[in-house]
């Protein structure tokens, strides 16, 4: 034999040894699968906690779903077989050399081998459930990425793992709050531990905040308290207020009474892990003297809510040393006082409220400000956990492409050692109520798990997985809408309307359109996958909706309206979408619907002048010129005296007229609108209007419309039934101006 030869067949055998291997598994290592056949059993102690059996029988499942074997769950150790060891309870002295159960923490887990048997274990009570989908998805690659959409790869072979894997996750609070990431297996799967819809306690438990938030007027109602002792309660504007305002935080009667409540909290819901005391939604803090007297010197209103909070810590301190409390640090209590610190036992809840949603914090400078609070709040508190907003909560439905922050807030989260993360979505009734609520929610999961991981890689999987073979296309949407707002100069917000912000154009919307009939046209053959697209089109549709309904032509013209409005319909009867915004009057969808359903047509060719003096608001009360003459050559004097002409406006495809990019200046203002309508007959109109501030209206000089308000321009908002003459008719609007937006809608409504 030469050498040559020898050679090649010495590589020969190493290839067919290696092949062997693969086949059938090296002597040297044990499998606890191979081929449909096993010699291995699923141990879990009969003194296992509930969770823990759980997760023996959750594993025997999805091994079978994987290998075809399902191998037998027992209660009974015999030396000489060889274990899947669920939970560290009876597990062989072989397993365990060097690690002491006990240390683990309560979602903490192990998978490791001695060679013979395979252990997977944590601690209570949640570690060992965990350790078993950990097992599942980062050893055997299983996902559930919608509760319709879970990947199960098939294996002939499953390996001993042949180095230690031990994990807890980043945050111990993990919530985000998506309908979806609300079913109790899906969370469990995913590793979420929400609170406002507890995942049962067989499949792990949550981490329960009790009551969930805002929490004044639960320990001190107003309805109890507020006739006998309304000193209790907020002084606003010299006046004490029991309803949307917070407590007299430095009235020790209001501390003796929140304290008893917290501490009744505390002896009925030991299932909570940690207890609420925190200010109600909105403003309406305490200005009495004592109140803006520890406020002012605290420079912060967060002053009296640390010296309330902490007085309330230390009762329970004294009475439970381990129970945790938490308090808000929210909109007018984000800035930390100058020298009150939480006490040891309150974790300080800190709301990113209101920033820049285009981009990551410390991708634009308007985050600094948080950033700062965050360092601050660092440096005095504990604890502290996150709550963060993830979407637009006047539109659910709108296009948002935020995925910059969602993908990186979560690790900057992690890196500044916050505990716990709360990720408010969109909760709807239903699944799919926002713009791609289950990726979110999917994505999120798995951060607050493990933050380190690629987040952009995570999106992708996604799409691949739940979008298959329209994958391509759906990602190029997402590009779509994201590469537009890279800028540093763009800006949105959870308040943005689809007018406010630069993503929604015609070209965008007139692209996405082609999208997804691309994307339509490769689901055909697949039912499920169709239905997925069409959810993943609504925020589309949407905003086509949207626009079609303010008067622009553009998104979508009269004919095509009514198919637009069956198919929103049909997508959200089918995905059961019953709310579209947090507010009430926003989240209606017939509402939404039926301002797109409507027949009407805008007016837009007017002449307008402007401005003239709104100083003190009087503007929309003092007549001016327009209203004594309808001449429109004449030269008037504005605010400042200046000689004002009237222009006409072009025809133009948006109702909206906007005088914010007429007149300057535009603060403290008032202007004018006017136009001719030819009538073939005398009849009643009907006329909707909507103003950004007030307006006034007259037809033919009569006055039919005042009203005196603040308020964002929204179409139809008031609707008018007018007489109009055969032949002319003069038309003349007016609409004053505080502050930001100006303008106005006016259409005939058919
Ligand atoms: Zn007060
Ligand atoms: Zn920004």
């Amino acid at each position: 034999m030469d050498g040559k030869y020898l050679c090649a067949y010495m590589k020969q055998s190493f290839f067919f040894l290696v092949l062997l291997c693969l086949l059938y598994g090296c002597s040297s290592v044990n499998n606890v699968i191979v081929n449909g056949r096993s010699d291995y059993k699923i141990y879990v102690s009969d003194s296992a906690s509930r969770p823990e059996q759980v997760a023996a029988v959750e594993l025997q499942e999805y091994l079978f779903r994987i290998t075809g074997f399902r191998l037998p769950v027992t209660h009974e150790w015999n030396a000489q077989d060889k274990y899947v060891c669920v939970g560290f309870r009876d597990a062989p002295q072989s397993l365990l050399p060097d690690i002491n159960p006990q240390e683990f923490g309560n979602e903490e887990y192990i998978i490791r081998s001695d060679g013979q048997h395979l252990l997977i274990a944590g601690g209570q009570p949640r570690g060992t459930l965990y350790g078993v989908i950990g097992y599942l998805s980062d050893h055997l690659g299983c996902r559930w990425y919608t509760k319709d959409v879970v990947k199960i790869p098939e294996r002939k072979i499953i390996p001993l793992p042949n180095r230690d894997d031990r994990q807890q996750p980043a945050f111990e609070y993990r919530e985000a709050w998506y309908n979806e990431a609300y079913q109790p297996a899906w969370a469990m799967h995913n590793r979420l531990n929400p609170s406002i819809v507890p995942v049962p306690d067989s499949l792990g438990g949550s981490y329960i905040s009790y009551p969930f938030v805002h929490t004044f007027y639960n320990m001190v109602p107003p309805e109890k308290y507020f006739r006998q002792h309304p000193e209790y309660f907020s002084e606003v504007n010299g006046k004490r207020v029991g309803r949307d305002a917070q407590l007299c935080l430095t009235n020790p009667e209001v501390v003796n009474i929140a304290t008893q409540t917290v501490l009744s909290w505390i002896r009925e819901h030991p299932e909570a892990s940690i207890f609420a005391v925190d200010q109600n939604d909105g403003m309406g803090y305490c200005e009495c003297k004592a109140c803006k007297a520890l406020d002012d010197a605290e420079g912060s209103h967060a002053g009296t809510l640390l010296h309330f909070v902490n007085q309330v810590a230390a009762h329970v301190a004294r009475e439970y040393p381990n129970v945790k409390l938490q308090t808000l640090a929210y909109a007018y209590t984000e800035v930390p006082p100058k020298t009150l610190r939480p006490a040891d036992n309150v974790t300080i809840r800190l709301c990113h409220y209101n920033y820049c949603s285009a981009h990551k914090i410390g991708g634009c400078n308007d985050h600094k400000p948080f950033v700062e609070r965050l360092e601050q709040w660092r440096a005095i508190a504990r604890r502290i956990t996150v709550w963060d907003y993830f979407t637009d909560f006047n539109r659910y439905l709108m296009p948002f492409p935020n995925f910059e922050p969602v993908k990186h807030d979560v690790k900057f989260y992690a890196d500044h050692q916050v505990k716990g993360l709360f990720a408010q979505g969109s909760n709807m009734p239903s699944e799919g109520g926002s713009e791609f609520s289950t990726l979110r929610a999917w994505v999120f999961a798995q951060l607050m798990w493990n933050p380190d991981q690629d987040a952009q890689a995570l999106i992708d999987e996604f799409v691949n997985e739940v979008y298959g073979a329209a994958a391509p296309y759906i990602q190029e949407y997402i590009r779509l809408l994201h590469d537009q707002v890279k800028p540093d100069s763009v800006y949105f917000s959870i308040w943005s309307e689809p007018g406010e912000v630069n993503f929604l154009g015609t070209e965008t919307i007139s692209k996405a359109d082609s999208l997804f009939v691309l994307a339509q046209q490769v689901a055909k053959a697949d039912d499920r996958l169709s239905k997925r697209i069409e959810l993943a089109y609504l925020p589309v549709l949407y905003t086509k909706l949207y626009f079609h309904a303010m008067g622009e032509s553009a998104y979508l013209s009269n004919e095509q309206a009514a198919e637009a409005v069956a198919r929103f319909r049909r997508i959200v009867n089918e995905n059961k979408i019953t709310r579209i915004a947090e507010g009430e009057d926003y989240g209606n969808v017939e509402a939404f619907l039926a301002g797109a359903e409507i027949s009407q047509h805008f007016y837009t060719d007017w002449w307008v002048i402007g401005p003239f003096d709104n100083e003190n608001g009087k503007g929309l009360v003092t007549v001016f010129p327009p209203e004594k003459s309808a001449d429109l050559s004449a030269v008037i004097k504005g605010k400042n005296g200046a000689d004002l002409k009237w222009k006409q406006l072009d025809r133009r495809e948006s109702g909206y007229i906007d005088f914010l990019k007429i007149f300057d200046p535009s603060e403290n203002v008032v202007a004018y609108a006017r136009k001719t309508v030819v009538a073939d007959s005398a009849g009643m109109v009907k006329f909707g209007v909507g103003s950004n501030d007030g307006v006034r209206v007259w037809v033919n000089g009569r006055l039919v419309l005042d009203r005196q308000v603040a308020r964002r321009a929204r179409v139809n908002e008031d609707q008018i039934s007018v007489p109009l003459r055969k032949g002319e008719n003069d038309i003349l609007v007016k609409v004053d101006q505080l502050k930001r937006g100006w303008g106005f809608y006016f259409s005939e409504i058919q």
